[in-house]
């Protein structure tokens, strides 16, 4: 069954986000669907602990909380969340509306849609050495389906931020052994869990090891180790039969690119005065879109959302004189926004 929506949001970074508040405010409610498990895009995905110094009235504010606050002030509208799956298809489905499928299989017919999609979706960051793709799914892994799948084998994990820690951390007792590796003594991991992995290597129940990955050791497609060359350039092989690979994430346009839709320099060209792109009924908001003067900035995609949010108003009910009223004052939005009176 397809989930029918007046507006569907795609992309759950800050733009994303304050879409659904200024849709609210004019009575839309909205859908949002994000690639990643968490809400937050560029913001939760790339620097959730560093301050940032130009949201308006905010003199500093912390990626993560301007998050957590976005998602306090939009609370009212109750907004659909479907995280953890790309928009994979978007094309016209009758005059009036958009079908839109996830990956995960959903779909939606909407009739409007706001990318919000910012430099596109997060894909972990790949290994390139030669030989990797072959084991990709066997043997060289970017997330964990079941950690059950790592029981009992030379497990080695890669990277030095959150996720590498945290599944260290959590797969080190059921490993047959389990290596950490990063290429620099420093971690970008929450420092307890940095301090907790230190405690387990003392304690001879992981190891940790700084240096660059060189290369793969395989027999008839099957891995059995790892070559690696340490910080003062020193050369060792290490046994593994599974290597999980958290390199961090880079994004990708992927699909957007196939939905039609003009184009320049992978970002979205609009209006400056409604944010619809080239097919009607489809608007961008946020660091995806291009027009004269952009700034990729988020006080600007909040500029945007809002303007986006009235002309999609008109969109959906054309013979209606929509009138700008101020939420300081005017009952209705109260009545919106769940005040009361
Ligand atoms: P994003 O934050 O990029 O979110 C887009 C979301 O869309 C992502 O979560 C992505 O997974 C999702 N998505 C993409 N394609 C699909 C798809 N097909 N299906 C489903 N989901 C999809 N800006 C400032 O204003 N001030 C600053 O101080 C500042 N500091 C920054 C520091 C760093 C290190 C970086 C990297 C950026 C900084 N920025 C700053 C820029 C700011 O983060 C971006 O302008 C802002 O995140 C753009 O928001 P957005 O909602 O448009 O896109």
């Amino acid at each position: 069954m397809a989930i029918e929506t007046d507006a569907l949001i795609v992309g759950a970074g800050p733009c994303g986000l304050f879409q659904v508040f200024e849709l609210g405010l004019l009575d839309i409610k909205a859908h949002v669907v994000d690639s990643m498990p968490a809400i937050g895009g560029q913001c939760a995905e790339l620097y959730p602990d560093k301050p940032i110094y130009d949201i308006p009235a905010y003199p500093v504010i912390g990626a993560r909380e301007l998050v957590d606050r976005l998602l306090e002030q939009i609370e009212p509208f109750h907004a659909q969340f479907h995280l953890g799956q790309e928009v994979q298809e978007l094309a016209p489905l009758d005059g009036d509306r958009f079908r839109a499928v996830t990956a995960a299989g959903t779909e939606f017919h909407a009739r409007s849609v706001i990318i919000a999609a910012g430099v596109g979706s997060f894909q972990p960051r790949r290994m390139r050495l030669t030989g990797s793709e072959p084991l990709e799914g066997s043997h060289v892994h970017y997330k964990v389906r079941d950690q059950a799948d790592f029981a009992g084998q030379r497990l080695i994990v890669l990277g030095g931020g959150d996720s590498a820690l945290d599944w260290a951390l959590a797969l080190h007792d059921k490993a047959a052994s389990l290596t950490l590796i990063h290429r620099r003594a420093e971690y970008r991991a929450q420092p307890a869990s940095v301090v907790r992995m230190h405690g387990l290597c003392e304690a001879g129940k992981m190891r940790s090891f700084q240096g660059q990955l060189v290369g793969l050791i395989a027999e008839q497609g099957r891995l059995t180790g790892v070559r690696m060359q340490d910080l003062k350039g020193d050369h060792h092989e290490l046994p593994a039969d599974q290597l999980l690979v958290f390199w961090g994430l880079s994004p990708k346009l992927g699909p957007i690119a196939k939905w039609g839709l003009n184009l320049e320099k992978n970002q979205i060209p609009v209006s400056t005065e409604t944010f619809e792109t080239s097919t009607p009924g489809i608007y961008a908001v946020g660091d995806i879109n291009v027009y004269p003067g952009k700034k990729k900035l988020i006080l600007s995609g909040f500029h945007e959302a809002a303007l986006a949010a009235f002309a999609i108003r008109h969109r959906l009910y054309p013979q209606e004189k929509i009138r700008l009223q101020y939420t300081t004052t005017s009952t209705v939005m109260h009545q919106r926004l769940g005040l009361k009176e």
